[in-house]
């Protein structure tokens, strides 16, 4: 069965902060599921995130990788991107090896598809086809700015990546539709029971 890439599966707010939350249940090992497990899906996900993603990069097409390699290296990347923000979310910094990596891979990345010209971070983007893994490395750059980086919170619920680009920084959930009414119910459960018991 094919995923539905809808908005829920976009609450990171941008491609890189996605990207990481292909996978699920990060956070319970024994529930991890990787939705990219399947190929077909990075497909897919590329051509949804175009659309989920405009705001971030106007109008552009994303390739999904076509080799097994490249495929590879997207999950790499992917992991890289996950590791780097999500500990300096959690330790206020960036872990050097996480910083080094990141930058490594997105270097190889960038080497490899030196056809691609006039790179620039979003919104500035000149080129409107634009590989995944190079768009989510420019993607990712630019949440290493400290305006950007501190707005980036972990979802207590799901354990998502997003970016919290609410003027007071109030946002408490990647999707309160999703994640903020399941806690909601789970309060007036633990409520209920309490008085129950
Ligand atoms: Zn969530």
């Amino acid at each position: 069965m094919y995923i539905d890439w809808n908005a829920h599966r976009f609450s990171g707010g941008v491609l890189a902060l996605d990207l990481a939350n292909t996978v699920i249940f990060r956070q319970a090992p024994e529930r991890v599921q990787d939705r990219f497990s399947n190929s077909v899906e990075v497909a897919r996900f590329a051509t949804a995130a175009a659309s989920f993603r405009s705001g971030e990069w106007g109008d552009v097409q994303f390739e999904a990788p076509e080799s097994q390699s490249e495929h590879s290296k997207l999950i790499e990347l992917r992991e890289a991107i996950n590791s780097l923000f999500r500990t300096a979310v959690a330790e206020e910094g960036f872990k050097a090896q996480h910083l080094s990596d990141f930058l490594r891979l997105g270097s190889a990345l960038i080497a490899d598809n030196q056809h691609e010209a006039n790179l620039a971070l979003p919104p500035f983007v000149r080129r409107r086809d634009l590989s995944l893994s190079v768009a989510a490395v420019l993607s990712a750059l630019n949440l290493l700015d400290p305006r950007r980086l501190s707005r980036i919170k972990i979802c207590p619920n799901c354990h998502w990546l997003y970016l919290d680009e609410s003027r007071n920084r109030s946002r408490r959930w990647c999707d309160m539709t999703v994640c903020g009414n399941r806690a909601k119910a789970k309060r007036h459960y633990d409520r209920r029971s309490k008085m129950d018991g």
